[in-house]
């Protein structure tokens, strides 16, 4: 999926990417070129107005980055726009609902629900909850059996009746079951149709009344195209979802659903099927990051941006070196600097880039792990400060090391060891500014 748009804004990009300067024409025929590849995708037409309305208004109107280069910039915006669209990353949300939490499928038939719902009964179970499947789609033949085969082959608790009796009896029964069971969440696999119809929703907004879901998820198939609005709006409109699952994402379909069903409900999408089987390695939680790297398919964009923002992080080493020759370094700083690094990865991976490391690394000459440890405990030694005793280390006495000490689950002779690290520091810089050559431990006399 998402191959067709991706190709399509590569071509444009590509056109985009000879001059130095994007004039606002060269903005027009991009944003032309978006609008078509978008189209092509399925998604719907009022959002990709919507779409391109935003980003060339930003475009046009763009401060630009001082690293980038104008076609970049688009670029930068086109995907910012993209991942905004698509909302945030998906999370089941079960605050406010009592035990055991209740999630309702819905969905039109053949959209994947009953499979999804095993799916997603193993995800629960791996994050340490009871899940308890209920059969309530009396509607498809062969939900029910089918439901009950997947519960039994991954080993999920379930509830059943066959299907001659009613869907809302069987929810409640089977909430009924999974209480009895000592579930913690339940999932109702409900009936779908072909179309949205006015009995199936009356059904479905009985089963809500008579279950009170946490979460009501809307399957829809990523191949659903243009429909994928309306679809999206009835079962919004009549029944309220508050998530979507979009499955078959592993096909070939253009992507477009994705965008508009997200965008005309506002509702995030939390989950990804990504194949037949039934396997955790096919149900991904959503990451609208990745997906809008996907679907613009810019990875060497993606890396250009970065090394653009890397020379931005340059400016900000030139500004911290400044801060450490005046001695205005404080603890606050240390840390700062300490988050930053932990947000580029692994620390044995985030060495392994710095030049010379990875020889030393290959030698066996670095323990990431014994270096990983380390830095958590500074860290978490860090973590126990306030932000004035950060900002002004000087007010750091006997009592209040004690305090951080239990804090981060250290010894107060660790804190001391940070403590005097820093002020080692300091001391060098301080000769350094005054034009000495600091004394090293190791190295005197040199
Ligand atoms: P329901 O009628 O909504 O319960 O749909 P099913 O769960 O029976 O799914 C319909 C068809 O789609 C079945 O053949 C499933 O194997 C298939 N299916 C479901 N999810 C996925 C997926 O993520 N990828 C692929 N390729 N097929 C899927």
């Amino acid at each position: 999926m998402f191959e067709s748009l991706s190709q399509r804004l590569q071509n444009t990009f590509d056109r985009l990417g000879g001059g130095r300067v994007v004039t606002e024409q060269d903005v027009k025929d991009a944003m032309r070129d978006v609008r078509m590849a978008l189209l092509e995708a399925d998604v719907a037409l009022p959002i990709v107005k919507d779409f391109v309305g935003r980003v060339r208004d930003r475009a046009i109107g763009a401060e630009v980055h001082k690293t980038l280069r104008p076609h970049e910039q688009v670029v930068k915006i086109i995907h910012e726009e993209m991942r905004d669209t698509l909302g945030e990353a998906g999370r089941l949300n079960f605050s406010g609902s009592t035990k055991p939490h209740v999630i309702m499928m819905v969905g039109l038939q053949g959209s994947g629900k009953t499979t999804s719902a095993a799916k997603l009964a193993m995800y629960l179970r791996k994050e340490g909850r009871q899940p308890f499947l209920v059969a309530a789609d009396t509607y498809r033949p062969a939900a029910v059996d089918q439901l009950v085969t997947l519960a039994k082959q991954v080993n999920i608790p379930y509830y059943e009746e066959g299907v001659s009796a009613k869907p809302t009896d069987i929810a409640k029964r089977g909430l009924e079951a999974a209480k009895n069971a000592d579930a913690s969440v339940v999932i109702i696999d409900t009936a779908g149709r072909l179309q949205i119809d006015d009995q199936l929703m009356t059904e479905l907004e009985e089963i809500k009344r008579r279950t009170n879901p946490a979460e009501i998820l809307l399957v829809a198939d990523a191949m659903t195209g243009q429909e994928a609005v309306n679809i999206a709006t009835g079962f919004n409109e009549r029944v309220g979802i508050t998530g979507l699952v979009l499955t078959k994402v592993d096909g070939d379909a253009r992507g477009g659903a994705a965008l508009s069903m997200r965008a005309v409900t506002g509702v995030p999408i939390k989950f990804m099927g990504t194949g037949e089987k039934i396997s955790l390695e096919t149900f991904e939680q959503f990451h609208p990051e990745r997906i809008a790297d996907r679907i613009l398919g810019m990875g060497d964009m993606m890396t250009l941006i970065e090394k653009a923002e890397s020379l931005y992080e340059e400016e900000e080493a030139m500004r911290l070196q400044q801060k450490m020759m005046e001695n205005k370094f404080t603890l606050q700083d240390f840390l700062d600097q300490l988050r930053k690094i932990r947000r580029m990865g692994p620390i044995g991976k985030v060495l392994g880039m710095l030049p010379g490391m990875s020889k030393l690394q290959m030698q066996g000459m670095l323990d990431n792990e014994e270096v990983e440890a380390r830095i958590s405990k500074v860290e978490a030694i860090l973590n126990s400060m306030t932000i004035q005793e950060r900002e002004k280390p000087k007010i750091l006495n006997a009592s209040r090391k004690k305090r951080i000490a239990r804090g981060s689950g250290v010894e107060v002779r660790d804190v001391n060891d940070v403590i005097k690290q820093y002020r080692q520091m300091q001391k060098m810089m301080d000769q350094l500014r005054k034009g000495r050559f600091p004394k090293i431990p190791g190295l005197e006399g040199i």
